[in-house]
């Protein structure tokens, strides 16, 4: 998954694209880059890193002008690697181009295969280069015209940034897989994946970009083209539960609203009858964990604590310390926990490795029972949309009953959300979301190669 982030006519537009890119980090640790225009010219810094260890005030400084885009990347197509860090900025036609994308296009392979038999030399792996082939190879006279037609030619997910020296073009595809915002700052604009980090920057909101639609920000100010047919709404239900932050508005509903009420649905659909105490698994299950237990009239309690300063690499110790990695996150307060039965709530159960040794820590620590409640359903099919899931055959819903879960996990019971308790949670778009990893009903074509035969339904 990753944030985007891009500014128009601000004074301090690489600044601002900066601090914007803080507030998307939780969208993508790997890498993160910043692309500005200046002088008729494109600068470009992208490392490997978190924003704050990537750039500091000096390679701010190299990065002048009014308009800039960044991003930051947590890699679903292509590999973890400084070449596919965004975003990505080629010349072609003596003209330069930067481009940043969130989403993952479904027909990536079909159309790099074919691109690459008519010469296209590729420099990354990622499927966002064949957004920049198929503007380079266009016929069409200007830059928005050969993007409307790429929007003809690729399928799947994207949110866009492009800027040149002389335009910013944001996108968004015609199923609004991904978010994307528009704010004002001063007398210029700023785009983001979400609106916290318009807040960040003292933009005032503004609106969505819509599906389908390419705004246009260039020396005659803003327009907007949107796609003449359009197409069936299919946003990403999961930003919902997991990825978005809290504090963020989303395909125009509020994330930590829909969360606490996906927690209280749990609470009705599936309570635990004797449980004295709620606890979150930090930060994931917070709002839910709330909605839960104001529902159940039981405490709330933060019966574990997390480290923010884990890394993300660790020396193991030679003498094996159980449960190790998880401990580096995760802390069990006692106090809450000893002699209790405890509802832990999450948001979603991937694989089930985390949750495990998260049960085996509350036993430690004392806990009479443990009740596992998760509000969402069982994630059951991989996400080709732009979510990074791992292969079904780890999905541990796709390979056991909840009974069988429940034992793998050490919990006393296991219940998940109903699917129509969550969509009763996200109240907007009158169900135009996508839950194909609950369901494997995908509304769009996946990937031929990875697509299992039974589940490829197109266009439902
Ligand atoms: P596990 O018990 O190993 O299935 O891990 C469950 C945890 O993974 C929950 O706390 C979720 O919030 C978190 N999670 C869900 N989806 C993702 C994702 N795409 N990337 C990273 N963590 C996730």
């Amino acid at each position: 998954m990753c944030g985007v982030f891009g500014v128009w006519n601000h004074g301090e537009a690489s600044n601002i694209t900066y601090l914007g890119l803080h507030g998307l980090q939780h969208r993508g640790q790997e890498s993160a880059g910043i692309v500005s225009s200046h002088d008729s010219q494109l600068v470009s810094y992208r490392r490997m890193g978190r924003v704050a260890e990537v750039f500091d005030s000096k390679a701010i400084a190299a990065l002048p002008g009014t308009s800039a885009i960044g991003h930051v990347r947590y890699s679903t197509a292509g590999m973890s690697i400084q070449k596919n860090a965004q975003p990505f900025a080629v010349e072609f036609k003596g003209a330069s181009l930067a481009i940043a994308h969130n989403g993952n296009l479904t027909n990536a392979v079909t159309l790099r295969r074919r691109l690459e038999d008519e010469g296209a030399l590729f420099h990354t792996t990622m499927d966002t280069e064949i957004f920049v082939h198929l503007l380079a190879r266009s016929k069409r006279e200007t830059l928005v015209e050969r993007m409307r037609e790429a929007m003809d030619i690729v399928e799947g997910a994207y949110s866009l940034l492009i800027l040149t020296p002389d335009q910013l073009l944001a996108v968004r595809d015609p199923h609004g897989f991904r978010p994307l915002v528009l704010g004002e700052l001063g007398d210029g604009h700023v785009l983001s994946s979400e609106s916290c980090s318009l807040r960040l920057v003292d933009a005032t909101p503004v609106r969505e970009i819509e599906p389908g639609e390419m705004l246009i920000f260039d020396a005659q100010g803003m327009r907007s083209i949107r796609r003449s047919a359009p197409a069936p709404r299919y946003a990403c239900i999961f930003e919902h539960i997991y990825f978005a932050r809290p504090d963020s508005q989303i395909f125009g509903e509020d994330v930590y609203g829909v969360r606490k009420e996906s927690g209280r649905r749990l609470a009705v659909e599936a309570p635990a009858p004797g449980a004295e105490v709620v606890i979150p698994v930090p930060d994931s299950g917070n709002a839910a964990a709330l909605g839960f237990a104001q529902e159940a009239g039981l405490p709330f309690e933060q019966g574990l604590i997390r480290s923010h300063y884990a890394g993300r690499t660790f020396i193991e110790p030679a003498q094996s310390i159980r449960h190790f990695g998880v401990k580096l996150k995760l802390s069990p307060v006692e106090s809450v926990i000893r002699d209790r039965s405890v509802v832990v709530i999450d948001d979603s159960l991937v694989r089930g490795t985390t949750s495990r040794k998260i049960v085996r820590m509350l036993r430690d620590a004392g806990a009479r029972e443990v009740h596992m409640r998760i509000a969402c359903p069982p994630t059951t099919h991989s996400c080709f949309y732009g979510i990074d899931t791992p292969d079904r055959a780890e999905l541990i819903a796709a390979n056991k009953s909840t009974a069988e879960i429940a034992e793998f996990l050490g919990a006393d019971s296991l219940s998940y959300l109903s699917l129509d308790g969550l969509h009763a949670s996200v109240k907007g778009h009158g169900g135009g979301y996508c839950s194909a990893c609950f369901t494997g009903r995908y509304p769009i074509r996946v990937p031929e190669e990875s697509a299992p035969a039974a589940r490829l339904s197109e266009h439902e």
